[in-house]
Protein backbone atom coordinates (compact mmCIF):
# COMPACT_ATOMS: atom_id res chain seq x y z
CA UNK A 1 0.00 0.00 0.00
CA UNK A 2 1.82 2.68 -1.11
CA UNK A 3 -0.54 5.77 0.82
CA UNK A 4 0.22 3.43 3.88
CA UNK A 5 2.72 5.35 6.92
CA UNK A 6 3.88 1.35 8.17
CA UNK A 7 4.59 0.48 5.13
CA UNK A 8 6.66 3.44 4.14
CA UNK A 9 8.57 2.85 7.85
CA UNK A 10 9.15 -0.72 6.48
CA UNK A 11 10.65 -0.13 3.09
CA UNK A 12 12.21 2.44 4.69
CA UNK A 13 11.08 5.10 2.71
CA UNK A 14 10.40 7.19 6.30
CA UNK A 15 12.30 7.06 9.65
CA UNK A 16 11.65 4.56 12.04
CA UNK A 17 13.28 3.40 15.03
CA UNK A 18 13.85 -0.22 14.82
CA UNK A 19 14.00 -2.83 17.75
CA UNK A 20 13.47 -6.11 15.85
CA UNK A 21 12.97 -7.17 12.00
CA UNK A 22 12.77 -10.46 10.15
CA UNK A 23 11.21 -11.83 7.50
CA UNK A 24 7.33 -11.74 8.54
CA UNK A 25 7.34 -8.72 11.08
CA UNK A 26 8.70 -5.59 12.63
CA UNK A 27 8.37 -3.92 15.93
CA UNK A 28 9.34 0.14 16.37
CA UNK A 29 8.82 2.38 18.66
CA UNK A 30 5.81 4.04 18.65
CA UNK A 31 6.42 7.92 17.69
CA UNK A 32 3.91 8.57 21.10
CA UNK A 33 5.67 7.57 24.42
CA UNK A 34 3.31 7.90 27.03
CA UNK A 35 5.68 5.65 28.81
CA UNK A 36 9.38 4.93 27.42
CA UNK A 37 9.82 1.84 25.40
CA UNK A 38 6.43 1.82 23.94
CA UNK A 39 6.97 -0.59 20.84
CA UNK A 40 4.67 -1.21 17.91
CA UNK A 41 4.86 -4.93 16.04
CA UNK A 42 3.16 -4.93 12.81
CA UNK A 43 3.16 -7.78 9.62
CA UNK A 44 5.44 -6.86 7.19
CA UNK A 45 2.43 -7.72 4.94
CA UNK A 46 0.14 -5.08 4.33
CA UNK A 47 -3.07 -6.06 6.64
CA UNK A 48 -5.26 -3.29 7.69
CA UNK A 49 -7.13 -5.27 10.21
CA UNK A 50 -6.80 -8.25 12.44
CA UNK A 51 -9.74 -9.84 10.52
CA UNK A 52 -6.91 -10.06 7.21
CA UNK A 53 -3.91 -11.44 9.04
CA UNK A 54 -2.44 -14.80 7.89
CA UNK A 55 -2.39 -17.65 10.47
CA UNK A 56 1.84 -17.12 9.88
CA UNK A 57 1.56 -13.83 10.72
CA UNK A 58 -0.49 -13.56 13.38
CA UNK A 59 1.70 -16.77 15.27
CA UNK A 60 5.19 -14.61 14.56
CA UNK A 61 3.53 -11.55 15.88
CA UNK A 62 2.41 -13.18 19.36
CA UNK A 63 5.66 -14.43 19.68
CA UNK A 64 7.43 -11.40 18.88
CA UNK A 65 5.33 -10.26 21.74
CA UNK A 66 6.10 -12.42 23.90
CA UNK A 67 9.65 -12.05 23.48
CA UNK A 68 9.90 -8.51 23.36
CA UNK A 69 7.60 -8.19 26.42
CA UNK A 70 9.97 -9.56 28.54
CA UNK A 71 13.23 -7.38 26.98
CA UNK A 72 10.76 -3.95 27.67
CA UNK A 73 10.04 -5.35 31.23
CA UNK A 74 14.29 -5.58 31.96
CA UNK A 75 14.70 -2.61 30.26
CA UNK A 76 12.23 0.16 31.43
CA UNK A 77 11.95 -1.84 34.84
CA UNK A 78 7.75 -1.07 34.57
CA UNK A 79 5.68 -2.76 37.29
CA UNK A 80 3.05 -4.15 34.40
CA UNK A 81 2.91 -4.03 30.31
CA UNK A 82 -0.39 -3.56 28.43
CA UNK A 83 -0.57 -5.43 25.19
CA UNK A 84 -3.65 -4.25 22.94
CA UNK A 85 -4.83 -3.55 19.36
CA UNK A 86 -7.80 -1.67 18.15
CA UNK A 87 -9.72 -2.59 14.66
CA UNK A 88 -11.57 0.13 13.33
CA UNK A 89 -12.22 3.62 13.64
CA UNK A 90 -15.01 2.35 16.15
CA UNK A 91 -12.43 1.34 18.61
CA UNK A 92 -10.40 4.46 17.46
CA UNK A 93 -7.56 2.44 15.01
CA UNK A 94 -5.41 5.58 13.16
CA UNK A 95 -3.58 3.68 11.09
CA UNK A 96 -4.90 0.85 8.88
CA UNK A 97 -2.10 -1.27 8.93
CA UNK A 98 -2.52 -3.99 11.91
CA UNK A 99 -0.14 -2.74 15.19
CA UNK A 100 0.12 -4.50 18.39
CA UNK A 101 1.27 -1.96 21.03
CA UNK A 102 3.52 -2.95 23.84
CA UNK A 103 2.94 -0.39 26.79
CA UNK A 104 5.11 -0.47 29.71
CA UNK A 105 2.87 0.21 32.56
CA UNK A 106 4.07 2.03 36.19
CA UNK A 107 1.91 1.97 39.46
CA UNK A 108 -0.82 5.15 39.36
CA UNK A 109 0.13 6.10 35.48
CA UNK A 110 -3.23 6.47 34.11
CA UNK A 111 -1.78 9.37 32.01
CA UNK A 112 -0.59 6.82 29.66
CA UNK A 113 -4.06 5.83 28.47
CA UNK A 114 -4.61 9.13 27.27
CA UNK A 115 -2.53 10.93 23.53
CA UNK A 116 0.70 12.30 24.26
CA UNK A 117 2.95 14.67 21.95
CA UNK A 118 4.95 12.79 19.48
CA UNK A 119 8.44 11.93 20.83
CA UNK A 120 11.54 13.11 18.81
CA UNK A 121 13.58 11.20 16.35
CA UNK A 122 16.66 11.03 18.90
CA UNK A 123 14.79 10.35 21.85
CA UNK A 124 12.86 7.36 20.11
CA UNK A 125 16.29 5.99 18.51
CA UNK A 126 18.18 5.59 21.98
CA UNK A 127 14.88 3.77 23.09
CA UNK A 128 15.37 1.31 20.48
CA UNK A 129 18.53 0.89 20.70
CA UNK A 130 18.33 0.15 24.50
CA UNK A 131 15.75 -2.41 23.66
CA UNK A 132 17.91 -3.83 20.36
CA UNK A 133 21.06 -4.39 23.13
CA UNK A 134 19.11 -6.24 25.08
CA UNK A 135 17.52 -7.99 22.64
CA UNK A 136 21.45 -8.81 21.37
CA UNK A 137 23.81 -8.92 24.26
CA UNK A 138 27.57 -8.32 23.13
ZN1 LIG B 1 0.75 -0.98 5.29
Amino acid sequence: MTDCIFCKILAKEIPGSFVYEDDKVAAFMDINQPNPYKVLIVPRAHAPMIYDLTDVDAAAIMQTAVRLSKIIRDVSKCDGLSVFQSNGTAANQEVFHFHLHLLPRFENDNHATRRHEPTDRATLDKLAADLRSALHPQ
